[in-house]
């Protein structure tokens, strides 16, 4: 069975796309914790940081590029943005695919919460 974010990856979830390649894709968070609040998914359905592997290398370098790729794109890069991936209960993980928040357009506080 798909995950959500694979269903969003196959266009059978709409979402607004703001990236997609092979590897990965890019959208819109449903419930936006910053003006800018966008998710960067992976094609693949790791679960978690915690389940990749070496054979994940490519796509977790890759996730990480991309973001800072479409951080540039929305025009968040000069002013600042956080990427953050939430893995398991305490981490505050919700939805079971890998995923790279990328948060910006407001100033992030430390600690976050
Ligand atoms: P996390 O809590 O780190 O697992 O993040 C999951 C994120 O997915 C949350 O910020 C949700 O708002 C977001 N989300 C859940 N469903 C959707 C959806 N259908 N489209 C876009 N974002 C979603």
């Amino acid at each position: 069975m798909k995950t959500l974010f694979e269903k969003i990856y196959d266009g059978e979830i709409p979402a607004e796309i703001h990236y997609r390649d092979e590897l990965c894709c890019a959208f819109t968070d449903i419930s936006p914790q910053a003006p800018v609040h966008i998710l960067v998914v992976p094609r693949k359905p790791i679960p978690r940081v915690a389940d990749a592997g070496k054979d994940d290398l490519e796509i977790l370098g890759h996730l990480l590029l991309t973001a800072a790729s479409v951080a540039k794109k929305l025009e968040i890069d000069e002013t600042g943005y956080r990427i953050a991936i939430n893995n398991g209960p305490d981490g505050g993980e919700t939805v079971p695919h890998l995923h790279v928040h990328i948060l910006g357009g407001r100033q992030m506080k430390w600690p976050p919460g």
